[in-house]
């Protein structure tokens, strides 16, 4: 039996940032599948057209949108077309999201005598740290800004973010990557208490490590053996495997749907196999 039996959003607007990308292109398939109208938003809109088209071949409603959530001209037009295809939005995920390669050491410790060609902290790039401090940060942050707005006093209005793992503790090489999800878990807090006078509540997830087409390679070597940075992942999930992108979707549909979750305000939920639970030792 699929979740989405348990889960009613008919005629509800769905905004999603960031769905032309591996997770949140799952969310959505999902979610259209409870009757929600889903709004597809993403800067590569040949991917979010696929995956709407994909959606309506199905029988189930969705529309792309071409749009940069760093930039507020770019957000108000998407929130100005969405209110004209399918109404105002009800429940907003903000899903885009991601590290960059100038944003990250090559080496997890410093140490005296490092090779000149190592990548270490004193060499990261300051556009490649406010890159990535932009795109999750304000990426989040903007998109809340014109999508709250249209959902306040609404019934089942729920804004859903995405934090991580290294929001916890950060994780070796990415310093601004886990900055910056730190800062959406702390955010996501802070919203939840200044909208809980207007009927919006807030929520995040933090997903634990997943395989997704884009790091497989990370992880897996030609063989299909784990990497060492794969092994030291799963020594520390308890559970001793990764994770799947269906195992994010019960989170994210229990957490957007007051029925099951309408004095859940303000939490960030791990779902991640005990990682952030463990101490190692
Ligand atoms: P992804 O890289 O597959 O997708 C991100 C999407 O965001 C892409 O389609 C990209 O085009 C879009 N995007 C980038 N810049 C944008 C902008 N300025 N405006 C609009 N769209 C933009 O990422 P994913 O793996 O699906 O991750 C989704 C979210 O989950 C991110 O916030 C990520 O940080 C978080 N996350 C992912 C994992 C994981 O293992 N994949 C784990 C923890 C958290």
């Amino acid at each position: 039996m699929s979740l989405t039996n348990n889960h009613h959003f008919k005629d509800r607007v769905v905004v999603i940032t960031g769905a032309g990308g591996v997770l949140c292109a799952y969310f959505a398939k999902e979610i259209a599948k409870t009757g929600a109208k889903v709004a597809l938003l993403d800067i590569n809109v040949e991917a979010v057209q696929d995956y709407a088209d994909e959606i309506n071949q199905a029988g189930y409603l969705a529309k792309a949108y071409q749009t940069n959530v760093l930039d507020l001209d770019s957000l108000q037009a998407a929130r100005t077309q969405i209110a004209r295809d399918f109404g105002l939005c009800d429940i907003l995920i903000n899903g885009a999201g991601g590290n960059s390669p100038k944003a990250t050491t090559d080496n997890e410790f410093h140490e005296l005598d490092l090779p000149n060609t190592t990548k270490s902290f004193f060499s990261l790039d300051k556009s490649g740290i406010e890159f990535v401090f932009n795109l999750n940060y304000l990426g989040t942050l903007l998109p809340t800004q014109v999508f709250a707005q249209d959902m306040m006093g609404k019934k089942g209005a729920s804004i859903i973010n995405i934090s991580s793992m290294n929001a916890y503790t950060p994780l070796t090489k990415i310093p601004a990557y886990s900055g910056a999800k730190a800062a959406i878990s702390n955010f996501t807090q802070w919203l939840a208490v200044y909208f809980s006078r207007v009927g919006i509540r807030c929520n995040a997830i933090a997903p634990g490590f997943l395989v997704s087409h884009q790091n497989r390679s990370l992880l897996f070597d030609d063989n299909d053996n784990p990497t060492p940075r794969a092994e030291k992942i799963l020594t520390n999930t308890p559970m001793r495997r990764f994770g799947e992108a269906n195992e994010l979707i019960g989170g994210i549909l229990f957490l957007m749907d007051e029925a099951y979750s309408s004095f859940i305000n303000g939490v960030v939920l791990p779902i991640d196999g005990g990682f952030s639970a463990y101490s190692g030792v």
